[in-house]
């Protein structure tokens, strides 16, 4: 990179605008897992959670302050004394730390949501920073809803923050209404608030961009060339509605065209795609195969001319490599003959963290996998050991699953559950194998459940693929996860089903 390329920094939100997100809920554990991927990423900052929003968040915030200590974590408050208080207190253990508050700019959400005058915004806005500045140096301060707002009225709020010490300035386009180009566009407003805004040049200007016109991306970058230095993004685009800029997309469009836009990033690129993978197994919510960067097709040359062409010279139809982001299954596949150490040195290259009882069953399944598939990718493994991880001490275990079906008959399941030492048999019918699966499994545990959602996902090609299953249960307004990996895809539904209502009841449990 050029000495007068300017560094951009990538402020990470997957964690608090992505978990916020309907059916993306991730708890403690999971947020710690996604927390340390970014930080391989090497993300700038984390938004680790809205502390006052729930204890869970709270106490998520304070795990991750204390796992991951390169990149500054975030902890977002309203502009109310209480919500800045917990997030300073979420963020003790922090190394580096910083407290996002915000307060709504735009006519319609101080008349109506605040149901306050905008004169009364301006000093809230500033008594927040102030308050935030008291516990630490790094302060944030955010005018939600910028996109809609008064581009006058936001100089003065923002001047305001500045004085009241906010060291960066996040401009969101919460509701995705802007057009990235125009006299009225969101680079003409980011270069705006540059000319007009006193001390503007000390902090940093940030772009928090939402995907209702599919514009994001293309508005965060319109930021950037405008002077913005902070991009606020998530893994897969995750976040309210349509989501967020994509970290994936954004990251690689101002790599690729650094030649044009003369910038660069700290994010280490060959982690995008571990990255993506975990956000999606975590939350289920799987990617579209056409997307950018980390879709299925994101890098594949069907058309026999391309391939052709890809032949002669990947130039000819490739603008960044797959390696670049990640894309890669390591040349070192695993088999019938790899022992438990091998086993461990290829958990341990894909960064997979697991206790040594889950590594002693994943490798017991494993074992039992390679007796029916010869050859084990990384994708196997990864699936095998997150399942373990996924099934863990909970209550309900399944033990057996046997389905008859066809075009007869009704599909008939039988199935086998384990509780501690006690086990349950019983059969049932349903529509279809996966509905007679899950109709035994709700007459053997005595309730029914509110199945909202049923993805199955094969992990690579093949007909002996591994087969993942994400099933969402709803209780509530609640939803909960479940995931199941295995050879076969009702061996894995059922899996699923048992691990949502595990979580479902746990939850029971803790309130
Ligand atoms: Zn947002």
């Amino acid at each position: 990179m050029s000495s007068s390329s300017r560094h951009i920094k990538i402020f990470d939100t997957t964690l608090r605008d992505g978990e916020q997100s309907p059916g993306c809920s991730m708890n403690q554990k999971e947020k710690v897992a996604v927390a340390q991927q970014l930080e391989r990423l090497n993300v700038d900052i984390i938004e680790a959670g809205f502390a006052i929003a729930s204890p869970g968040d709270f106490a998520s915030i304070q795990a991750i302050a204390q796992a991951v200590k390169t990149p500054i974590i975030c902890s977002l408050a309203r502009a109310k004394k209480a919500d800045i208080q917990a997030a300073a207190d979420s963020l003790a253990l922090a190394k580096r730390k910083r407290i996002h508050t915000f307060i709504a700019t735009s006519p319609v959400h101080m008349q109506y949501k605040l149901m306050m005058t905008p004169d009364q915004v301006v000093d809230t806005a500033a008594e927040a920073v102030r308050l935030a500045k008291s516990f630490v140096a790094d302060v944030e301060f955010s005018c939600e809803d910028a996109g809609r707002s008064d581009w006058d009225f936001l100089v003065r709020v923002v001047t305001a923050a500045i004085q009241a010490g906010a060291t960066t300035i996040n401009i969101p386009d919460t509701v995705g209404y802007q057009l990235p180009d125009g006299d009225r566009g969101f680079g003409a407003l980011i270069a705006y608030l540059m000319d007009r805004v006193p001390g503007i040049d000390a902090v940093d200007l940030s772009v928090h961009c939402h995907d209702d016109l599919g514009l994001a991306t293309a508005n965060a970058l319109a930021g950037v060339r405008a002077g913005a230095s902070q991009i606020e993004c998530t893994i897969n685009g995750i976040g309210e509605r349509a989501g967020n800029t994509p970290l994936e997309e954004i990251v690689m469009a101002l790599q690729v065209r650094s030649d044009d836009l003369g910038v660069h990033t700290s994010i280490h690129t060959p982690e995008i795609m571990a990255a993506s993978r975990l956000v999606t197994r975590i939350t289920g919510s799987v990617v579209q195969p056409n997307k950018a960067i980390v879709g299925a097709n994101a890098f594949a040359h069907e058309a026999g001319i391309h391939q052709h062409g890809m032949l002669k010279n990947r130039d000819t139809y490739e603008i960044m490599t797959a390696e670049s982001v990640g894309r890669v299954d390591s040349t070192l596949v695993l088999g019938k003959h790899s022992g438990r150490h091998a086993f461990i040195d290829k958990l341990k290259a894909l960064n997979i963290q697991a206790s040594d009882a889950d590594i002693t069953r994943a490798f017991e399944r494993f074992k039992r996998v390679c007796d029916v598939k010869k050859q084990l990718t990384d994708r196997d493994i990864e699936a095998l050991v997150m399942d373990e991880q996924d099934q863990g001490a909970t209550a309900l275990v399944l033990n057996t699953v046997a389905v008859v079906t066809g075009n007869g008959p009704k599909p008939s399941a039988t199935v086998s559950l384990f509780q501690e030492d006690r086990e349950w048999v019983g059969t049932e019918t349903g529509e279809g194998s996966v509905d007679a699966i899950y109709n035994t499994v709700d007459a053997l545990v005595g309730e029914t459940f509110d199945l909202v959602d049923y993805v199955i996902h094969s992990v690579t090609g093949g007909t002996d693929a591994i087969a993942e299953v994400t099933v969402r249960l709803q209780e509530n307004g609640q939803i909960f996860v479940g995931r199941g990996a295995a050879l076969d895809v009702l061996v894995a539904s059922a899996k699923a089903y048992i691990n949502a209502i595990n979580q479902l009841r746990d939850n029971r449990d803790r309130t």
